[in-house]
């Protein structure tokens, strides 16, 4: 009876299943990596952002294991008034050396660092421009910072011209992209959204959490990759894709890294990341100093699959990085397809509406530096199989 205030809830619930919309989690039962275990079964996983392996390194285990030691585990309270830990300093200062950036501040996760962010740069009378397939951290920081939103078309550079042009009244403007767009796997061009921002004096800030240890030299970032050190503002990351672990970053010019630590709402009111994660990021950044040798192997294992899924008649869409998709197109063909790799003993998750259009439905394959050769192959001879069992090929 007291629940009849909520049975709505329940009839969502039941619309979802009924819609094939029910999100069903899987039950993972062994570390992330190339391997896990599901259901007591082994199945070769690409649905996980552990683009190089870091996420259950043995190197970072011992690390984290170490800091537990000296720190304990917690920070104890948000950092403006517990202080801060100098493991946090430390990977702050680590990253920005890393990227080049003039400074750096870490947040709880790349959400976070958006609804951080965005607020504390635009507010009422502001204009955002935005991609039209920006993620959804980032539309919920446009929304909460009330600056009014223009969406541009996709990577559509004459389109944001054009918006600029239209929109006359504003007080700051910034342009704000996905660097690595995470359904379709292709990359923003960067290098000319700056361009148009240095010429209509717009701020520029790009999402790189798909850019994050995958982009770039040794994984540097986007900005890396397009070599443009001091021109973009302000750089989002993230530590919980390529990093293995978990946290957000902002890194850019040292003034809004200096305001975010004033006005950066989940950083004055929500605690600071864990002692273990901050541990693990800095192990991290050690290994990426040290060597490319993961990058490398990543960008090479995506190159033999997405060759491999091309020569074999599947359509990998605009993938230019390690994420492929392959494309299907209806919804529950390409859950059929998933629900038939899952039984060969391949994860890999199918995508639908409302995460991409209707008729876009798609399998996301996650490759990973984890991944050994023969993983490769035998993922491919999987797909070969259920492709040739469906019809698809
Ligand atoms: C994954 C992702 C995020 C969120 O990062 P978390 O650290 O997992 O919170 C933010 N932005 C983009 C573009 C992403 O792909």
């Amino acid at each position: 009876m007291g629940n009849d205030k909520l049975s709505w809830i329940q009839d969502e619930l039941d619309n979802l299943k009924s819609a094939g919309l029910y999100n069903t989690i899987r039950t993972i039962e062994s570390p992330m990596d190339a391997w896990v275990k599901i259901d007591g079964r082994s199945l070769l996983n690409f649905c996980a952002n552990n683009y190089l392996g870091l996420a259950n390194h043995p190197r970072i285990r011992e690390a984290t294991k170490k800091a537990i030691d000296t720190f304990g585990v917690g920070p104890g309270a948000v950092r403006t008034i517990a202080g801060t830990m100098s493991l946090h300093i430390a990977l702050e200062q680590r990253l920005a050396e890393f990227k080049r950036a003039e400074a750096c501040i870490s947040f709880q996760s790349g959400f976070a660092a958006n609804l951080g962010t965005i607020p504390a740069i635009v507010g009422r009378g502001d204009v955002i421009f935005s991609d039209e397939l920006n993620h959804a951290s980032i539309i919920d920081g446009c929304r909460l910072s009330r600056a009014k939103v223009v969406r541009y078309k996709h990577n559509d550079v004459d389109d944001l011209v054009s918006q600029i042009e239209a929109t006359a009244e504003f007080g700051r403007r910034v342009i704000i992209s996905d660097g690595v767009f995470s359904m379709d796997g292709d990359i923003a061009p960067l290098d000319k959204l700056v361009e148009v921002a240095e010429r209509y004096d717009i701020m520029t800030m790009v999402d790189d959490a798909h850019g994050e240890g995958v982009l770039g030299h040794g994984g540097r970032g986007i900005v890396d990759h397009f070599g443009l050190h001091g021109r973009v503002d302000v750089e989002i990351g993230t530590l919980s894709k390529a990093f293995g672990v978990m946290g957000g970053l902002v890194a850019g010019k040292a003034v809004i890294v200096e305001w975010l630590r004033q006005r950066g709402r989940p950083f004055l009111f929500s605690s600071a990341m864990t002692v273990p994660d901050t541990a693990a990021c800095l192990e991290a950044v050690n290994i990426l100093q040290e060597s490319t040798e993961l990058i490398d192997r990543l960008w090479a294992n995506a190159a033999i699959f997405r060759a491999g899924m091309q020569d074999m008649g599947f359509d990998t869409g605009f993938s230019q990085t390690p994420i492929v998709p392959v494309m299907l197109g209806e919804a529950p063909l390409a859950q059929q397809f998933s629900r038939h790799l899952f039984e060969q003993g391949v994860f890999a998750m199918a995508i639908g509406f409302p995460t991409v259009p209707r008729g876009k439905a798609r399998i996301r394959v996650m490759n990973s530096a984890a991944h050994s050769e023969e993983d490769i192959k035998l993922a491919l001879k999987t797909f070969y199989e259920v492709g040739q069992e469906l019809g698809v090929i």
